[in-house]
């Protein structure tokens, strides 16, 4: 991709991949740090994961498009994908796949499909970005059993999202 022209610049592109069900402040972090280093970043909402979901495709994207409107990140669309990420880093013209890493228990499963996506694309590098230390405990799954809890996630998601995840709990009874 190098080009002799200096004058010449490079549109810089990375695919930021996840479920993000619910996106929370975790995500918003790496996304914010991800969009400062390239032209465009692309939020890819993963359509079909082997996980059970709470929130449908259609609202997953609702609310990473509501964060990025809040947040005012010029540079950053939200799009749903299906299949490999590989694949659709290439669609979109992507040189980069960016993933979060919070502590050793992620490094592990990222390391073997940061391989495995460079031995089926090897011109595609993967960005692994460190979390801030507020978010090092944040996770989907442990702030989905919070919520249904009726506890607090005031710093953790956004009001929207938040919002979203009340929404979402069974309506209690009133006997
Ligand atoms: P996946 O289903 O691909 O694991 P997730 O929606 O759980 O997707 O996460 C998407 C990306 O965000 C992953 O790279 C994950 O490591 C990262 N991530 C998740 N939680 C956090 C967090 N608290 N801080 C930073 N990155 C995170």
């Amino acid at each position: 991709m190098r080009r002799d022209d200096a004058s010449e610049h490079i549109r810089r592109v990375a695919v930021y991949p996840g479920s993000f069900d619910p996106v929370h402040r975790g995500h918003l972090d790496i996304a914010k740090r991800a969009a400062r280093l390239v032209d465009e970043l692309i939020v890819a909402v993963y359509a079909t994961p082997n996980k059970k979901l709470l929130f449908s495709t259609d609202e997953r994207l609702r609310l990473w498009r509501e964060t990025v409107a809040e947040e005012g990140l010029a540079n950053v669309q939200v799009e749903p994908f299906e299949g490999l990420v590989i694949d659709f880093a290439r669609h979109v013209g992507a040189q980069a796949i960016v993933r979060g890493l919070r502590a050793v228990t992620d490094f592990e499963l990222e390391f073997q499909q940061a391989l495995m996506n460079r031995k089926l694309a090897p011109e595609i590098e993967t960005l692994m970005i460190i979390t801030d230390l507020r978010y090092l405990f944040v996770s989907a799954t442990l702030l989905k059993e919070v919520a249904h809890l009726g506890g607090d996630l005031d710093g953790i998601v956004t009001a929207t999202v938040a919002q979203a995840l009340k929404e979402k709990q069974p309506a209690k009874s009133t006997d």
